[in-house]
């Protein structure tokens, strides 16, 4: 199932409207449709005994490999990730970064962690990775350096994350994913922020790419579902690994993420200028202390941004003047249009409030420079609404609780 060469070509629309619809999965119809099922009826004796033998992606055993639906998913999903010969879709985006490790690591190996890492990422190191004999370790990917310098020849995988969780800053994927390389090591990065429409992860370094199709791919709020896309050795690594965890995803919710993949390169350029017109106006705003959005000349990483990314999405990050955790909150009841709620990447905005110094150990970078009390951060996830409407709803709740 490696990517086509002539889809390859194409633009991200063109691709997104493509990918993955083999007439044998779609028949007649143009989205494949769900095909439920978990026994595979066999002819007769001979059938069934040439059956169990073949574990090909494509033909037919058990429902727990997939059947046509999820198969056309996770072949679409290859075909718009440059460089990938396969991908494997896992319950959640969590399952997939456990699929991703998990395929990787045995005791005795050491992982290391960008310190801006999902914060369940950094449980699943200190918690169920370090119970199974796995040492893990957090670096600060700002600086490459700082991960030349955390590599050792234990390391056997480098997890990374970029935009960062929370504080939304990037970080030289290409630099680091060679340090890691020259060691040794696979790089694994979720890539969830600009996923593969907005990052060539694969083309830019990384063994295999990560990302929670719960939020941009899914795009509507109403699935939850992770992929781990990578080159042939990697793959078949991570599909033997998935297989005997049993994972599988629904074919229902397969379709889902099918309807959601066709217009993704659509709503992802919609948010992502939506957001850079309202970062912007945020900064403007007196009370604003900054303002975390890759897009906005001046915020972190925004200069790698421009050179690796074809894209953005958007979720970015605000601080408030003052450091005022109540006035945090009373802002963030006072909107309207944005919900109070976790994940993002969906139709609607969303708001949560987040604490990056509270979570990091190796740095509280790009806020190291502000007092630890000043640090309470809001993150906005902006959807599909007029950016004008969102941007007054914004202005009302500020206005309605100075500072
Ligand atoms: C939400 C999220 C995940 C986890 O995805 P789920 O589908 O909710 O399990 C992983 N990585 C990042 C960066 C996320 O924001």
């Amino acid at each position: 199932m490696s990517s086509d060469d002539d889809n390859d070509k194409a633009g991200t629309g063109t691709r997104a409207v493509g990918a993955g619809r083999r007439a044998e999965w779609t028949g007649a119809v143009v989205n494949p449709p769900v095909w439920r099922a978990s026994t595979h009826l066999y002819p007769d004796m001979a059938a069934l005994r040439s059956g169990p033998a073949t574990n090909e992606d494509g033909r037919f055993f058990y429902g727990r490999r997939g059947g046509p639906t999820q198969w056309s998913l996770a072949e679409a999903l290859t075909q718009l990730e440059t460089g990938a010969a396969g991908t494997m879709l896992y319950p959640s985006g969590v399952a997939a970064i456990a699929g991703a490790l998990m395929a990787v690591l045995r005791p005795g190996d050491e992982l290391l962690v960008c310190d801006n890492a999902y914060e369940p990422t950094r449980a699943m190191a200190t918690g169920l990775l370090t119970d199974i004999g796995i040492t893990s370790r957090f670096f600060d990917p700002s600086e490459p350096a700082n991960l030349a310098r955390a590599l050792t020849d234990k390391t056997r995988a480098v997890m990374l994350e970029s935009p960062g969780s929370l504080t939304i800053e990037v970080c030289d994927i290409p630099a680091l994913t060679a340090l890691a390389r020259e060691r040794g090591a696979v790089s694994i990065i979720d890539n969830t922020w600009a996923g593969p429409t907005g990052f060539a992860a694969l083309e830019r370094g990384a063994d295999i790419a990560v990302m929670s199709l719960t939020k941009h791919v899914g795009g509507h709020s109403d699935l939850m579902m992770g992929s781990a896309s990578a080159g042939e050795a990697l793959y078949a690594r991570l599909r033997k690994t998935a297989q005997a965890l049993g994972q599988v995803v629904s074919p229902d919710d397969a379709a889902l993420a099918l309807r959601g993949l066709r217009t993704l390169p659509l709503r992802l350029d919609r948010s992502t200028k939506s957001a850079l017109a309202i970062a912007r106006h945020l900064t403007g705003r007196p009370d604003v202390a900054r303002v975390l959005c890759p897009m906005l000349p001046g915020s972190p990483g925004h200069e790698l941004w421009q050179r690796d990314f074809s894209g953005g999405c958007g979720l970015f990050s605000l601080v408030l003047k003052g450091g005022d955790r109540g006035r945090r909150d009373r802002v963030i009841d006072a909107l309207r249009l944005f919900g109070i709620g976790y994940s993002w990447g969906g139709f609607e905005s969303l708001v949560s409030p987040v604490d990056p110094a509270s979570i990091r150990s190796a740095g509280a970078w790009p806020l190291a420079d502000m007092d630890p009390a000043d640090r309470f951060a809001i993150r906005l996830s902006i959807g599909l609404e007029d950016t004008a409407d969102l941007i007054a709803d914004l202005d009302r709740a500020l206005d309605a609780n100075p500072a």
